[in-house]
């Protein structure tokens, strides 16, 4: 980047020290994991920003995107960095706008509604949550790092999904202010339905500058593992406490035979050979679930109250996406899919994935509430990964027998399984983004005005 566009922007904000060119910084801000896919690893290893830029409010954002837009810059919104499909690394070099010091909790509202900034850490915000008698409704198990800007952004659901729903159900998120990149960017609300056009568009659409972010009420929570001797016994029993409504629940994760096996850190609850089932369960149903447990033939390895993110062992910190991250310290070659089985059929589908690829996928599932408040099991399956084709067969056989599939190795928000079919990620893409500025690669359906321009002359 042109060294005059440096000394403007640090004259912008009138304290150099948050324009940052060090190559080391600048590269760590430019990296997400990414490298959980190996198909995006070899897309997306050496990509970078060119600096990186930190505003502290919406005022500054305005201010950076007003000098990007006027001067051609890329810009790359980040917050934590965390996303696992290169959502926050930036194409086409320029600005990396690293949106971590915007970390203020406004408040925390009578109805239970947060507002804050992008910056605020997930744990952070579920602390200060609880002190007053709320909680975050579903977060991802990077809760402790990642930031509310950049679940909106890039993330969908996690513990607690399987009693909420996932971010974008049962108006979680209520409110979303952003920034356009526009000549002049504007500061623009959206709220109720309008929310949809910002979350999951990975910052390509617009900066997130402030959350309206809808909480439950806090309940008193324990942990607890079962093992059972087969996947099937213990499948049984997790859909059964996942499904009826009685069950006060944040957590029903299922891993078969050898996932526990990965979790070095926790042998001691993972008898070998066994399937686990964690629960996060209401601490007043914990004997009860656990008479239950015993009743279907499960052993209770684990329980106790859960006191916190501070808990040892923090059973979140083994489900979700950081399954993967276990099996990939095991074995550098198991990567991951992200699927939803039809609750009726749920068993023929794992059957037939058994009969066609064996121990190539390894089953984690995940119990999850659906838009429609139906509880189905979700999974992220822990894959062998051999080649790209193979991985392709997998996805597409699990299409074929009615599997969903979001397919965390592409590197764009259509390809990904969470794009909106009425576009209107797209179509706020073009209102807000006409040169095609923010975040650029990601939303490929995307055209800028220049480009359609230069179409229609042909
Ligand atoms: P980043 O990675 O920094 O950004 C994510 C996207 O949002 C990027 O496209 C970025 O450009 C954009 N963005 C960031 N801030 C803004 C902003 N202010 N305005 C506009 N766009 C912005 N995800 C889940 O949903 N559930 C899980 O359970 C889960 N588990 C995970 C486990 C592991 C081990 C890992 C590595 C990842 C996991 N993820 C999960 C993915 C990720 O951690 C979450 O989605 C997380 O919420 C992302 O937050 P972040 O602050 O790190 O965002």
């Amino acid at each position: 980047m042109d060294p005059k566009h440096i000394a403007e922007l640090r004259l912008l904000l009138g304290e150099p020290s948050r324009v940052i060119l060090n190559p080391q910084i600048v590269e760590q801000l430019s990296r997400d994991f990414y490298w959980y896919s190996p198909v995006l690893r070899r897309q997306l290893d050496g990509k970078l920003g060119e600096v990186v830029v930190q505003p502290l409010g919406a005022d500054e954002v305005q201010k950076i995107l007003r000098y990007c837009y006027a001067n051609d810059i890329p810009v790359t919104p980040r917050g934590a960095g965390t996303g696992n499909y290169g959502q926050a690394v930036p194409l086409q070099g320029g600005v990396v706008l690293d949106l971590a010091r915007m970390e203020r909790i406004e408040k925390i509202q009578g109805d239970g509604v947060a507002v804050c900034q992008p910056g605020v850490r997930l744990g952070e915000l579920e602390n200060e949550a609880r002190k007053v008698g709320w909680e975050l409704r579903c977060y991802p198990s990077t809760i402790i790092k990642a930031s509310v800007g950049g679940f909106l952004g890039g993330g969908s659901g996690g513990i607690g999904t399987v009693a909420h729903g996932n971010l974008r159900d049962f108006q979680t998120v209520r409110a979303i202010e952003v920034v356009t990149m526009e000549p002049e960017p504007r500061v623009v609300l959206h709220e109720g339905e309008a929310v949809h056009e910002i979350l999951h568009a990975w910052g390509t659409n617009g900066i997130i500058t402030r959350i309206w972010l809808a909480l439950t009420p806090a309940v008193e929570w324990s942990q607890c593992i079962v093992a059972f001797g087969t996947f099937g016994a213990a499948f049984d029993f997790s859909e059964k406490i996942a499904v009826e409504p009685r069950w006060v629940k944040r957590l029903v994760t299922v891993f078969e035979w050898p996932i526990p096996s990965f979790f070095t850190p926790i042998l001691q609850h993972a008898p070998q050979g066994h399937t686990l089932i964690f629960f996060m369960i209401a601490s007043t149903q914990l004997a009860e679930l656990e008479a239950a447990a015993r009743d279907a033939g499960g052993m209770v390895t684990h329980s106790g109250v859960y006191p916190g993110l501070n808990a040892r062992p923090l059973l979140s910190d083994y489900t979700w996406n950081h399954t993967t991250l276990w099996a990939m310290r095991a074995d550098e070659a198991y990567t991951y899919l992200q699927c939803g089985f039809n609750p009726d059929t749920v068993r023929d589908q794992i059957r037939q994935l058994r009969e066609r690829f064996g121990q190539e996928i390894l089953f984690h599932m995940e119990f999850m509430k659906g838009g429609d408040g139906r509880v189905f099991p979700g999974a992220i399956p822990v894959v062998y990964y051999t080649t790209e084709e193979r991985l392709n067969e997998m996805i597409d056989f699990c299409r074929e027998i009615g599997v969903w599939v979001a397919n965390p190795h592409v590197n764009n928000v259509e390809g990904g399984g969470r794009y909106r079919p009425d576009n209107v990620q797209l179509l706020a893409k073009l209102r807000y983004d006409p040169k095609g500025l923010l975040n650029p690669g990601k939303m490929v359906t995307f055209r800028s005005e220049s480009e359609t321009a230069g179409a229609n002359t042909k």
